[in-house]
């Protein structure tokens, strides 16, 4: 049982830490309601295309931060508790979202001007590298 737990550990938090982040711009995230414009699972960093600008990608990249700090599986169990606990202070997702730790954290990277890293941009059927 160890033995799995590791091997799932190292399959899902070796790749992202490795990959650079690919940024990856859509018209709509799927599954997730209209309003949203940024989204990160894994290295992966969707973008609405209407909104995609440096404020947008560092509250995402810093996301991916987060997951790679923690691991993938480590950040799923602490969303699930901090996000637990949160609804059950508070029953209202909103609510939710904005006391998330996690998310202050992504809105207080949106304002720093530190440079961003290089990334991979899939925009259609172009794939490039940026910067
Ligand atoms: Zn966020």
């Amino acid at each position: 049982m160890i033995k799995l737990f590791a091997i799932v550990m190292l399959a899902t938090w070796a790749p992202v830490v490795l990959c650079p982040p690919i940024v990856i711009l859509v018209d709509r995230i799927r599954l997730l309601p209209a309003r949203v414009v940024g989204y990160c699972f894994m290295m992966m960093i969707q973008i609405r295309r209407d909104s995609y600008h440096a404020l947008v990608l560092r509250h995402e990249l810093e996301h991916l931060r987060q997951i790679r700090l923690f691991s993938p599986l480590g950040m799923g169990l602490f969303l699930l508790i901090h996000y637990g606990w949160l609804f059950l202070r508070h029953r209202r997702f909103g609510v939710v979202y904005e006391k998330s730790w996690i998310e202050k954290k992504a809105r207080q990277a949106m304002m720093r001007a530190t440079p961003l890293p290089r990334y991979i941009l899939i925009d259609g059927r172009t794939i490039r590298w940026v910067k």
